[in-house]
């Protein structure tokens, strides 16, 4: 290893590839560890780009689509959440209405009923908080997710814009 210009790292994967003396600028090597074939740039140091940018182009395409669709899905999420909680504000503006509007004489039948009414008021705010929890879980989840593809993304970008190297 007394030259630090034998080898390089595959412009696919973190493997270290020797590089012979006779492969010239522009020449191209397999990495035997993913298969790519990488073209060699022999400038100040010893570099390795990608020599067929199809597959890495697909790649690409195909991340997006992916990123597309999560992006619809949380589009899609964020949504329903609203429509939601606009479902509970009618519901309750309803029960209200009905209570205040409806109740002629106070007895204990009425107050019965208000108890009732409380009490589903009260499950109906569990409930409709523990599905806030687990779609806001979702909504992390899928946000995270799009972020890992958006840096994959940039990533398989950045290797395209290597390979363009001459
Ligand atoms: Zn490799």
């Amino acid at each position: 290893m007394d030259d630090k210009n034998t080898t390089a790292r595959c412009a696919n994967c973190p493997a270290e590839i020797g590089v012979p003396d006779n492969y010239g600028h522009g020449d191209v090597i397999r990495c035997g560890i993913c298969g790519a074939t990488n073209r060699i740039l022999r400038g100040d140091v010893l570099r390795l780009v990608l020599s067929d940018v199809a597959p890495l182009k697909a790649a690409l395409k195909n991340l997006q689509d992916r990123r597309e669709r999560l992006e619809d899905e949380l589009e899609g999420a964020r949504g329903r959440l609203g429509i939601g909680v606009h479902g509970l504000y009618v519901g309750l503006a309803y029960v209200l209405y009905q209570v205040a509007f409806d109740a002629q004489t106070w007895s204990v039948g009425l107050i019965v009923w208000g108890l009732v009414i409380a009490l589903a008021a009260a499950v109906a705010l569990e409930v409709m908080n523990y599905l806030f929890l687990s779609k806001r879980q979702r909504m992390e989840r899928l946000s995270d997710e799009i972020d890992e593809l958006r840096k994959e993304e940039s990533e398989a970008r950045h290797k395209l814009r290597e390979a363009g190297r001459r």
